[in-house]
């Protein structure tokens, strides 16, 4: 298939990649030089714009940082829109706003190209080995025709409903996360400060109720689990700095249909406190740093 793609970042990159394994032809664009020339090294066409990616493309994928940067790739004079043949679907893989998802798909709708939000997890682990997980917001019909196209990238693939459910999903799985790590780095340096050998305590949660993903797998004690990122000075993983986007993410959305995002807000302004620590780069389990102490 004709693949136009664009934002060839730490998983834009790896995404078109997979593409290409599975047999695709891909057109790409992305502001940086560096970022193109791996692209074209592993196969790919490059365009002078995103107007010029999606003119021959017969479905385009784009995966940028944020709202502004969807916004502009598709609406601008150059963007997306302005180049595609109506019919083609467009896939947004960013993870935005659900509002942004809806603007943009009332546009693209109006000159007859069908759009679905689709954002990932997984990381840049999943991105690499094809493994992501995508939350589609697109009816039955779109997301069955986007199924094979998103097989080249990820496992599994979820229709959430209609366009911007699939940032919902995202939005709201981060919100959870965002704060559970910030529990299980509270209690790991409570009992650690309390006497408690870590790894027995780690243990213990595991396999008792305070049980999740932020201990089991991600735990925030630096020698608890030898390849989380807190064992390797808390890199190669999800960015606390992506973290705070996510939750400000939320926090708007909840402001948007009035609901009280107690602890969402509170976890934003940690993450924030971090960010200002010039602590933003690291996985986003450093957060127990705020706790204070030598071990973490
Ligand atoms: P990134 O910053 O590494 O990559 C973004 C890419 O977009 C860059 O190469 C940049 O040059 C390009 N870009 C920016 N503006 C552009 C424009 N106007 N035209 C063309 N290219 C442009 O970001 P990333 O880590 O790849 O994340 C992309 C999205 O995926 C974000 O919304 C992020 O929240 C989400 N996400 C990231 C992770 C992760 O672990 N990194 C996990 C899940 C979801």
């Amino acid at each position: 298939m004709e693949i136009g793609f664009i934002g060839l970042g730490n998983m834009g990159g790896p995404m078109a990649a997979n593409l290409l394994k599975a047999g695709h032809s891909l057109t790409v664009f992305d502001l940086s030089t560096t970022a193109l020339q791996a692209a074209v090294d592993a196969g790919a066409r490059t365009a002078a714009s995103p107007r010029e990616a999606a003119q021959t493309s017969e479905v385009v994928i784009t995966m940028l940082p944020a709202a502004a940067h969807v916004k502009a790739v598709y609406l601008n004079s150059d963007g997306v829109l302005a180049g595609v043949r109506p019919g083609v679907p467009l896939i947004d893989s960013s993870t935005i706003d659900p509002a942004t998802a809806r603007l943009i798909g009332e546009a693209a709708l109006k000159q007859g190209n069908p759009f679905a939000d689709a954002p990932v997890s997984g990381g840049t682990g999943g991105a690499q080995a094809g493994t992501l997980t995508f939350m589609v917001g697109a009816d039955a019909a779109l997301f069955d025709t986007l199924k094979p196209v998103l097989a080249g990238m990820g496992k599994n693939m979820v229709q959430c409903g209609e366009t911007g459910t699939g940032q919902v999903a995202k939005i709201c799985n981060n919100l959870l996360l965002g704060i559970s790590m910030i529990g299980v780095a509270e209690a790991m340096k409570l009992g650690a400060s309390l006497g408690i050998e870590p790894n027995k305590l780690a243990a213990i949660i595991n396999t008792s109720t305070g049980r999740c993903w932020s201990a089991d797998t991600c735990n925030p004690y630096p020698g608890v689990l030898p390849n989380a990122p807190s064992s390797r000075g808390y890199t190669g993983g999800f960015g606390a700095d992506l973290m705070l986007k996510d939750l400000g993410l939320a926090v708007d959305a909840a402001r948007q249909v009035k609901q009280p995002l107690l602890l969402g807000a509170l976890a934003q302004q940690l993450y924030q406190t971090m960010s200002m620590q010039g602590l933003g780069g690291l996985d986003f389990s450093a957060i127990i740093k705020l706790y204070g102490g030598e071990d973490a």
